[in-house]
C-alpha cells in the first residue's frame, strides 16, 4: 500500500487532503499539534495513524519520521497566518511564523527526501497561498513565508527531478477554514468580491488538486505553482 504523510492534518485543508488521499487507497498519517481529538478521530475513521509533532521543531520532525513508514507522498499543509502591519509585528512574531510556514516545510522535506531518493520516486506537495503569489496588505510576513515556499519548491523540483521525485505548490485563495474564522463580515465580502467566481472555496477544492498531483496522471508535472483561488490571482 502506498503511504502518505499530511502535516497540519487535524483540521481544514490538511484534513481534507487526508480524506482525498485515503479515498485513493493511501495509508495516510495525520500529523497534528494541538487538536488531538480531531486528529485521532480522523485517523481512526480512515484506518491510519495520527502523530503529534510540531513541524517547526526539526527534532520532533525527525522523531515523527522514525515512527512512520517512509511516505511516498508528503503534503505540507501545516501553517498559520499573521494579520498585522509590518511595523506592528515583533521580531518574535515574524521569526515564529517563518519557522512554522517555511521552516516546517524545510524540516519535513529534509526528513522525507532520503527515502524518496533511494526509491527513485516520490511526491512532495506544498501548500503555499495566493498571497505568496500576489502579496497581501497587513500580511507581509505571511505572504513572504508563502512566497519563499515557491522558491523552495521550484529549486527542489530541479534538485530532485533526476531522482524521479516531483515537487509542486498549490496556492489556495480564500478557503473556508478556521484560519479565516476571525475575519469580519466586511473583509469576507471584499474577499468574495475580489474572487471572480464570487464565493469562498472549500478545503475539498484544494484537496482535489492535491489528490491529482499525487496521482500517476501528474507524473510529468513538477516545479509548478497551481492556484485554487476562484480566479483571485
Ligand atoms: P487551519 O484550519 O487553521 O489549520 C491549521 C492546521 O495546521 C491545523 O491542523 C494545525 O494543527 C496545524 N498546525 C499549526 N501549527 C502547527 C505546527 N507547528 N506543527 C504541526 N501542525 C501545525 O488552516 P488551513 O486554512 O487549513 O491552512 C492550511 C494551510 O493552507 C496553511 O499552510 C495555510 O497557510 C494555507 N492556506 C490557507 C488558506 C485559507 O484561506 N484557509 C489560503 C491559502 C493558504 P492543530 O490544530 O493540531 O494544532
Amino acid at each position: 500500500m502506498k503511504t502518505a504523510l499530511v502535516t497540519g492534518a487535524s483540521r481544514g485543508i490538511g484534513a481534507a487532503c487526508v480524506r482525498s488521499l485515503a479515498a485513493d487507497g493511501y495509508d495516510v498519517t495525520v500529523n497534528y499539534l494541538k487538536s488531538e481529538d480531531a486528529a485521532l478521530h480522523l485517523a481512526r475513521e480512515l484506518g491510519g495513524a495520527a502523530v503529534r509533532a510540531d513541524v517547526s521543531d526539526s527534532a520532533q520532525v525527525r522523531r515523527l519520521f522514525e515512527e512512520i513508514a517512509p511516505p511516498d507522498v508528503l503534503v505540507c499543509s501545516a501553517g498559520a497566518s499573521l494579520i498585522k502591519l509590518l511595523t506592528d509585528t515583533s521580531e518574535a512574531e515574524w521569526r515564529q511564523l517563518l519557522e512554522l510556514n517555511l521552516g516546517g516545510v524545510i524540516n519535513c522535506c529534509q526528513a522525507a527526501i532520503p527515502s524518496m531518493v533511494r526509491k527513485k520516486s516520490g511526491r512532495i506537495i506544498v501548500v503555499s497561498s495566493v498571497w505568496g503569489v500576489v502579496g497581501a496588505s497587513c500580511e507581509a510576513v505571511y505572504s513572504a513565508s508563502k512566497a519563499a515556499l515557491i522558491g523552495l519548491v521550484k529549486s527542489l523540483a530541479k534538485e530532485l527531478g533526476p531522482s524521479g521525485i516531483t515537487v509542486n505548490c498549490v496556492a489556495p485563495g480564500v478557503i473556508e477554514t478556521d484560519m479565516n474564522a476571525a475575519l469580519d463580515e466586511a473583509t469576507r465580502l471584499s474577499l468574495i468580491d475580489a474572487t471572480p467566481l464570487g464565493y469562498i472555496g472549500a478545503p475539498e477544492d484544494v484537496a482535489a488538486l492535491v489528490r491529482f498531483l499525487a496521482s500517476d496522471g501528474a507524473r510529468f508535472i513538477t516545479g509548478q505553482v497551481i492556484g485554487v483561488d476562484g480566479g483571485f490571482s
